[in-house]
């Protein structure tokens, strides 16, 4: 039963019998990690009060053999983000990005990448980055993490750079000339909003921008790539 020490942020909290709670926390040592707070559910409790979603926590956990739970031990805050997690846009969104990172994380597996993205996600939102262009940005750098992102700049067949349309399969684009179905575009507005985030961190953000056409766009290709990788629908991916 070797006792661990980590950081991470809660990604989510529920609480049971109004004794304790469950968590999910993605940690920076051990990925996704879910864990039972024992009185963590009472009313005023400090513990419980540190286990709030989107929270960023040092704690101590252990593992239960035969278990499939932690027993989270000890939480403390190292950074709260309370203030940006009363806001209801603000926290579906989050929420959103939780449900992907369980669809393409698996349990307890380290994944730096993915931890930074959602720290610096986290960030950029508390400094007053709107939330739809974080989770655009999140989604995209969460495909390209999961060596999910099809090349969206060559067509597959002339491999000629530019402009065009998803293919069926979603593993790459057909050009103006190449392509036979023409549903999802990938025009140029996408190519350099990917080369952006590509290069940039989040808080960046508000050196792009992108208008409520693009948004939509971008956001259904995102969307259809998602959904192409998992099996099921998210519960919180609203699909325009
Ligand atoms: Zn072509």
């Amino acid at each position: 039963m070797p006792i661990k020490e980590d950081e991470g942020i809660v990604l989510r909290s529920i609480e049971i019998k109004e004794i304790d709670k469950i968590v999910t926390i993605f940690s920076k040592e051990h990925g996704i990690v879910k864990g039972v707070a024992k009185g963590a559910g009472k009313f005023h409790s400090r513990f419980g009060a540190s286990l709030e979603p989107l929270s960023y926590i040092r704690f101590i956990y252990y593992e239960k053999e035969g278990k499939e739970l932690f027993v989270i031990k000890t939480a403390e805050i190292v950074k709260s983000f309370f203030e940006i997690q009363k806001d209801i846009k603000i926290f579906n969104g989050f929420s959103q990005m939780a449900e992907l990172m369980e669809e393409f994380v698996p349990p307890k597996a380290r994944d730096e990448i993915v931890f930074r993205l959602l720290k610096a996600s986290l960030e950029a939102v508390s400094i007053g980055i709107e939330i739809e262009g974080v989770l655009l940005y999140f989604k995209y750098w969460l495909l390209k993490a999961s060596g999910l992102l099809p090349n969206l700049k060559k067509c597959k067949v002339c491999k000629r750079e530019g402009e065009g349309y998803l293919s069926p399969s979603m593993d790459g684009i057909y050009c103006r000339e190449c392509a036979k179905i023409k549903t999802i575009e990938v025009n140029e507005d996408i190519s350099r909003f990917l080369a952006f985030i590509f290069k940039n961190p989040p808080c960046k953000l508000k050196e792009f921008q992108l208008s409520e056409t693009e948004k939509t766009k971008m956001e259904q290709l995102v969307n259809e790539l998602i959904l192409h990788n998992i099996e099921k629908l998210p519960k919180t991916l609203s699909l325009k």
